[in-house]
Parts: structure tokens; sequence; C-alpha cells
């Protein structure tokens, strides 16, 4: 299937066993494109019986059948399989991102679809590494570990990289043997389903991926509480996180929390400022802001304090805002309507705590738009104090922040003096300075002279109330393995 930027997506349907098939209520909703406010299309809205047959499916599937029979080697095979696949769609599944989420084409097809088929290639390299080990054990005994698949994995995951936050969940715990059920978020379910269909056609068998569209709080909570699901990989909001891991403490299944972020972005006064304003730039606005590593919070030295204000005001005033279609966009709209009254709120909540607007602060396009579509642009505040609201609240937009401050000490409380913790970022040209302020942040992942670099060994996860658990690296997979110890009496 080819898809064209005019051509209507045909209507889908949930995911189960390896078949499309309608809500049990049959029941749908609409995906609105987020540049033109038109419908894309309807997807079919599950309910909780939806949620119990595809859950039956995966047991079944995790249990008997072809999958279980899979030696590591086919596994692995099958993994790079389903890389190649992507890579043969990559165009549709770029296009298809783009169009539900409003993201720019030339990152989707530069960065989401091809990251998602590198990170099962990656994946699919390590399953042949999955080795337990010989312990020692008493004259007259042999102990050994296996490293064991939890059984079935229930995931649920934000709007923001429908496909690569799926991707971070799916191919590692393909890799380590486990089945799995996916409630993408409600606005964006579209690059999740076509990826069933691309999933079995690279011979995945049936009832290893699933996938329920619906409601967070009747699919999500469900697929949080059921007792045939062993694992629960959840990315989405802070407060949402608190909820589902206390929904699945009733079973004790395992959890990885990927929440919000406030990322703090430290320039030093000897960094080199024309590589710190690029960088600052993409940290603050790489997917409208809509970014839970974003580094929203810019903490300037105050030497260079005014000429970066200048500078980060002067480089959002010259991107244009535009239609993701067109390859030369950087700044797509918001997602969905919410996030864009969720930013002019927070716009609104800064102005009254007396920070100083330096760009943008409207919503709307800059390019001539006829107004329909979730736009806002980029927007810049100064003399942000640590206190504010601006300065504490993920906004989860495109809006940047910039502080003052003095010395080093002074900028690692400012940059810590958040609940979250998941990813911070600092420029200086002193590797001293550089190694001890990184090894003092409370984050998960510190970028310095850089901002938002990801390889697919590096891992990354929240500090603080941004979570707990790793996505990416070779501790990624080991948050799908359980380990077994088998102890032989030789006497
Ligand atoms: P959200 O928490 O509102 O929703 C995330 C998912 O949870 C959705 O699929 C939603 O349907 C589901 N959900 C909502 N309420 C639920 C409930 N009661 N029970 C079960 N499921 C429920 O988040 P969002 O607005 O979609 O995404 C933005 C948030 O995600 C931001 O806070 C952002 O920082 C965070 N995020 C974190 C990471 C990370 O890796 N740490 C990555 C991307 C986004």
């Amino acid at each position: 299937m080819t898809i064209q930027s005019d051509q209507a997506v045909a209507d889908r349907q949930l995911f189960i066993d390896g078949k499309f098939r309608p809500s049990e209520s049959g029941a749908s909703r609409e995906v609105v494109n987020p540049a033109t406010e038109e419908v894309i299309c309807r997807v079919a809205w599950g309910t909780v019986a939806d949620v119990e047959q595809a859950v039956d499916a995966a047991q079944r599937a995790f249990e008997g059948g072809e999958w279980p029979k899979l030696t590591l080697k086919q596994r692995g095979r099958l993994l790079q399989r389903i890389a190649d696949a992507i890579e043969e769609h990559a165009e549709e599944l770029a296009l298809l991102e783009s169009l539900d989420v409003g993201k720019p084409i030339a990152f989707t097809r530069g960065f989401d679809v091809p990251a998602a088929a590198d990170l099962f290639r990656y994946y699919g390299g390590l399953v042949e590494q999955l080795e337990g080990s010989a312990r020692p054990a008493g004259s007259r005994s042999l102990a050994y570990t296996r490293r064991e698949p939890l059984g079935v994995v229930a995931a649920i995951t934000p709007f923001n990289f429908p496909l690569n936050l799926l991707v971070n969940k799916l191919a590692p715990a393909l890799a380590a043997g486990n089945t799995f059920v996916h409630k993408p978020a409600e606005q964006t379910p579209l690059s999740t389903l076509r990826l069933a269909e691309i999933l079995s056609e690279a011979g995945l068998p049936a009832g290893v991926f699933n996938v329920v569209t619906g409601d967070g709080a009747t699919v999500g909570a469900r697929l949080a509480e059921h007792p045939g699901v062993h694992k629960l990989a959840f990315t989405g909001s802070t407060e949402t996180g608190k909820r589902l891991i206390a929904t699945a403490a009733g079973t004790l299944k395992k959890v990885t929390a990927e929440l919000g972020g406030k990322g703090a972005n430290i320039v030093f006064a000897d960094a080199d400022l024309d590589a710190v304003t690029q960088w600052a730039f993409q940290a603050a606005f790489f997917n409208t802001g809509q970014f839970c590593m974003s580094g929203s919070r810019l903490l300037v030295q105050r030497p260079v304090y005014q000429e970066m204000v200048d500078r980060m005001a002067a480089a959002a005033g010259a991107v244009t805002v535009g239609d993701p279609l067109d390859p030369q966009t950087v700044l797509g709209p918001l997602a969905h309507r919410a996030q864009l009254d969720r930013v002019v709120e927070y716009v609104a909540i800064a102005r009254a705590e007396g920070a100083v607007l330096r760009a943008g602060g409207t919503a709307g396009t800059t390019g001539g738009g006829d107004g329909r579509g979730f736009y806002h642009l980029p927007t810049v505040f100064s003399d942000v104090t640590p206190q504010m609201r601006i300065a504490q609240e993920e906004v989860f937009g495109p809006v940047l922040t910039i502080t003052p401050f003095d010395t080093e000490d002074e900028a690692v409380t400012i940059a810590n003096g958040t609940p979250f913790g998941l990813a911070a970022g600092l420029h200086t040209s002193d590797v001293s300075r550089a190694h001890q302020v990184a090894a003092r942040l409370e984050a998960g992942i510190v970028w310095v002279n850089a901002w938002a670099m990801f390889e697919n060994s590096t891992p990354f996860g929240g500090y603080k109330q941004s979570g707990y658990g790793r996505e990416l690296g070779p501790e990624g997979i080991e948050e799908y393995l359980q380990l077994k110890t088998v102890v032989i009496n030789a006497e």
C-alpha cells in the first residue's frame, strides 16, 4: 500500500491473534490530521472484552504454537527480517507518522522510521548472546542460570513518538521471547496498526503482537491490572505513570515507567556559543517541543546571558512553522488540540509570573497558513526564576525558558531543583568541569556539548519522578527477562 498525502487512509480495526477485527462494542473514533484538522480515518475503539481476547491470544502464543519453538538463531533472524520489512515500507510509514502526528516529513524519513528498523536489527543481533552462566556450587552439585522471558508484555505509549516508543519496547521484548499487547495513544494509532501488518508479512506468528486501540482509562487500565499480563512497559506522563504503577501493584507485575521531564541545558561562559545556539534550539524545539527529553530550561552563566537570550530569540524568530509534508519544514503543529491548549495556557501563566517574552507567544503559522491546524510559534522567555511554574512544570510544547546563574554550584542546584530527572546537558570547553558537572546532575542521561544524541547502545530512563527502568542498549533487553537458577544434585 502506498499513501499519498491527499489520499484517504482506510479505516482501521483492532489487531488480535493475527487478524484485524472490529471492537466488541462496534465503536470507532476519528483520527485527526493535526496540520489540517481533517479526519484521516476512523479506528475501532476497544473495550475491556477486547483486552481479554488480546491477552488470551498473547498467552496462547507464548505457551504453544510456533513462537516458543523458535531457536535463538531463528528468533534473531526474524527480527532482522522485520528490520528489512520496515525499511521496505519506510516511505509509507514516514508519511503515515507525519499525517497522524504532524511531525515534519524530513524527520520521520530521517529519524523515526530508520531508527525503528535499526533497533530491530540491534536486538536481533543480541538474541544469540542471551546466555546463562555456570555458578560455583558444592563438590557434588552443579548450578547454572537461565534467562527466560516474562510472558505477556503490555505496552502503553504516548502520542509524541508513536512508532519509536513502541519499537523501543517491542524489539527487546520479542528478542527476549515474550508476546505483546499494545495500546497506542488515542490520538496517534496509525503507525502501530500498519506495523502489525508488516510484522505478520515478515513472518511473526499470530498472537505474538496484538493491538487494542482505545481509551487509557478502560483499555490501558485493564492491561495494567490484568493478571495474565506479566510486565507493563509504560511511557507517558508522571501523573498517569503513578496511577498505573499503583494499579499494576495488585498483581506485582514488573513495570518500567518512562515519564515526564524538565531538562536543564547549562551553558558556561567558556562554551562555543555558535554551537550552543544550534544545540539549544534543537533541544527546546525538536518535535515541536513534544519531547520528554527536551532541554526546555536553558541555564546561562551571567557573562554570556544577554547574548544567549538574543541568539535564542533570533533563532526562534527565524524558523518557519509549517506544513509537515513540506521537506523544508522544521517545526510542525502540536499533535492534537488539547496539547495546543496546554501550550497556550502555560504561555499565559509565564507572562503572569513575570517572565519576559522574547519570541513567539502565539498560536498560528508563520507561513501564511489558512488558520487551520494546531500550530504554535516557537516561544522564548527570559528572566525566568527557578521557582516559577514555567520553570518547574512540563509544558510539552515549543516553549523555552532562560535563567541566569553565576557559579557552577548554583547551576547544578537549579538544574536538580525539579521533581524530574530524565535528561540534562552542559556546554563548556573545560573537560574537567564537564565530567564533574555531569556526575552531579540528577538525570538518566547527560549530554556534553550536544543534545539528544542517541545510539542503539546508549540506555536512557529516569531518575526521581521521571520513572524507572531503561530503554535501549543491553540494559533494555534485561527489562524483559527473568533469571532462573537451576541446581542439580549430582550425588
Ligand atoms: P499520558 O500519560 O496522558 O498518556 C500516555 C498513555 O497512557 C496513553 O496511551 C494514554 O491513553 C494512557 N493512559 C492515560 N490514562 C490512563 C489510565 N488511567 N490508565 C491506563 N492508561 C492510561 O501522556 P501523553 O500526554 O500521551 O504524553 C506526554 C507525556 O509522556 C509527557 O509527560 C512526556 O514527558 C511523556 N513521555 C515520556 C517519555 C520517556 O521516555 N520518559 C517519552 C515520551 C513521552
